[in-house]
C-alpha cells in the first residue's frame, strides 16, 4: 500500500479527540496536511497509512484540541495591575478610562495585542474573541503571531479615542470587518458593548450589520446588579428580556458575563440558541457575582469561558478558568457533582467553538477540521500519578505543562517556547510602554 505524505504525524500517549465526550484514544496520533486534519486514530494504524515530513514524538504527551477564550480584550494587557482592588466603577472611571484617552493608538494597541498572544498560545489557548478598539491593530498583531481571532469591533453610544458617535462606530465596524473577509484565521465581528451602553436603536443597527455580514454579535449582558437596575430604570424589564424585546437575540449573538440572570432570561437563551461566556475569574475579582452556569448548563444554553481582559484577570490563562469555575460552581450549588472535567474541558473547546459559531472549524480533532493542536507534557510531580487524563488538565494542569501548539497546522510553540516571534522583543515594548502608561510605576 502506498504512504500519502503529509506535511506533520503528532503523537501522542493520549488524545482527546473531544468528539463524541471526551473522545479518548490511548497511544493515538492526529495527521495533519496544509491547515487540516486528514486523520485521527490509534498510532499504529497511522503509522502505516501515512509518509510524514514532520513527526511529533508523544511520549508522556497528551494531545486534544486547542483552548477556545470566548471572551478577551487582549489590548487591555498592558493595563495588567495597574489598578486592582477596587469597585468595577472606581476602576473604570477614574483608571481604566483614563489611562486609555491618554494612550490608545493603533501601536498601543497592536503591541499590547501581541503580548496578549504570546501569553495565549503558551498556555494552549489557540483561537481568542476579542472586543475593543482600534480592531485592525489587533487583527494584524494576531495573524502575525498565527492566532486564530475573532475580533470585535467596540460600538457604543459616546464619543471615545477611536471614534465619535454610534455611526462612526458601525461605519468603522463594517470596513472593518469587510476587510478581514475571507481570511481563514482571523475575521471580524460587531461588539456593542453593552444595553447600557448602547441604546436600542444602536443594538438593532449592530445586529442588523452583524446579519448582513453574515458574522457574530458580541456585547456584555448583566454582569452587575447595577446594569439589571439601570436597564430596569430605563426600559422597565430585565437586560435578557430588553435584548429579546428588541429583537437582537439569535444564535449568531454570545453574551459575556450573565451574572445576573434569572430563570425566565434563561429560558430566553435557549430558546434563541445564544451562547454565553462565562469569565469567572473577573466575575470574582471585581466581585461581580457567580453565574448561574449550572441552571443554564441544565437549560440547553452553550456556555463556554472567556478570560475577559488582563486588567480585570490578571491573567490570560484559560486553564485557571476552567479548574476555579469547575469548583466555584459545586460550592455554590452546595453540590460536587456538577459541571465535572469531562463537561469543563468541554466548554473550553468544543462548545467554545460552537458559541463562536465555528464549531464546523475547530473545537475538536476531526478529519477535515483546521488543525488547531495542543500538546500538554504529563511528565511532571504535579501531574502525577495519572488515573484520568481529564481531571489532570482541569484540576492540576498550568500553562507551562504546554509544550506544543498549533495554529491553522503550523506549529507555534515547541518544546514550550513560542518559535514565531521575538519574546524578549515583545517584553522590552511591555517596559516600553509601561514608562509611559505609569513612569513611577516599578519597573524591571
Ligand atoms: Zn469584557
Amino acid at each position: 500500500m502506498n504512504l500519502q505524505t503529509i506535511d506533520t504525524l503528532l503523537f501522542g500517549d493520549y488524545v482527546l479527540t473531544m468528539n463524541d465526550g471526551v473522545g479518548l484514544i490511548r497511544n493515538g496520533a492526529v495527521a495533519v496536511h496544509g491547515t487540516e486534519i486528514v486523520a485521527v486514530g490509534p498510532a499504529g494504524e497511522l503509522a502505516r497509512r501515512f509518509a510524514p515530513v514532520t513527526t511529533i514524538n508523544g511520549s508522556g504527551r497528551v494531545l486534544m484540541p486547542g483552548l477556545v477564550n470566548t471572551h478577551c480584550h487582549v489590548a487591555m494587557a498592558y493595563f495588567r495591575g495597574l489598578a486592582d482592588d477596587m469597585h468595577l466603577k472606581e476602576w473604570l472611571e477614574q483608571h481604566m478610562w483614563p489611562a486609555e484617552n491618554r494612550l490608545l493608538s493603533p501601536a498601543f494597541v497592536a503591541d499590547s495585542a501581541e503580548l496578549a498572544c504570546l501569553e495565549m498560545l503558551k498556555g494552549g489557548i489557540t483561537t481568542v474573541n476579542d472586543m475593543y478598539f482600534f480592531c485592525d491593530a489587533t487583527a494584524q498583531s494576531a495573524k502575525k503571531m498565527g492566532m486564530r481571532a475573532v475580533i470585535g469591533a467596540g460600538i457604543v453610544d459616546f464619543p471615545m479615542i477611536s471614534g465619535n458617535s454610534a455611526d462612526d462606530y458601525l461605519a468603522k465596524a463594517e470596513e472593518f470587518i469587510r476587510q478581514w473577509q475571507g481570511d481563514d484565521l482571523v475575521n471580524g465581528c460587531v461588539a456593542p458593548h453593552s444595553a447600557y451602553a448602547c441604546g436600542p436603536e444602536t443594538l438593532r443597527r449592530a445586529k442588523a450589520l452583524a446579519d448582513r455580514l453574515g458574522c457574530l454579535m458580541h456585547l456584555h449582558v448583566s454582569e452587575t446588579a447595577w446594569e439589571v437596575g439601570e436597564i430596569q430604570t430605563r426600559f422597565g424589564r430585565r437586560p435578557v428580556e430588553h435584548l429579546a424585546e428588541i429583537g437582537v437575540l439569535d444564535r449568531n449573538v454570545i453574551a459575556v458575563h450573565c451574572v445576573w440572570v434569572d430563570d425566565r432570561e434563561i429560558a430566553l437563551f435557549a430558546g434563541h440558541g445564544v451562547g454565553v461566556a462565562h469569565c469567572v475569574e473577573s466575575n470574582l475579582k471585581l466581585a461581580s457575582g457567580f453565574a448561574p452556569v449550572v441552571k443554564m448548563l441544565n437549560a440547553g444554553v452553550t456556555v463556554a469561558f472567556g478570560t475577559d481582559g488582563a486588567a480585570s484577570n490578571n491573567d490570560l490563562n484559560l486553564l485557571s478558568e476552567i479548574s476555579t469555575a469547575a469548583k466555584l460552581h459545586k460550592a455554590v450549588t452546595n453540590d460536587p457533582t456538577v459541571l465535572n472535567a469531562k463537561t469543563a474541558l468541554l466548554m473550553a473547546t468544543r462548545k467554545g467553538a460552537e458559541a463562536l459559531g465555528l464549531g464546523d472549524r475547530v473545537g475538536s480533532l476531526e478529519p477535515g477540521k483546521r488543525a488547531d493542536i495542543i500538546s500538554f507534557d504529563l511528565r511532571k510531580p504535579h501531574l502525577s500519578p495519572l488515573y484520568d487524563v481529564c481531571s489532570h488538565i482541569v484540576y492540576a494542569a498550568r500553562p507551562t505543562d504546554v509544550d506544543l501548539v498549533m495554529v491553522n497546522g503550523r506549529i507555534l510553540v515547541q518544546d514550550g517556547t513560542a518559535v514565531v516571534c521575538d519574546e524578549a522583543e515583545i517584553l522590552a515594548k511591555a517596559e516600553y510602554w509601561r514608562q509611559k502608561i505609569s513612569p513611577q510605576g516599578e519597573g524591571i
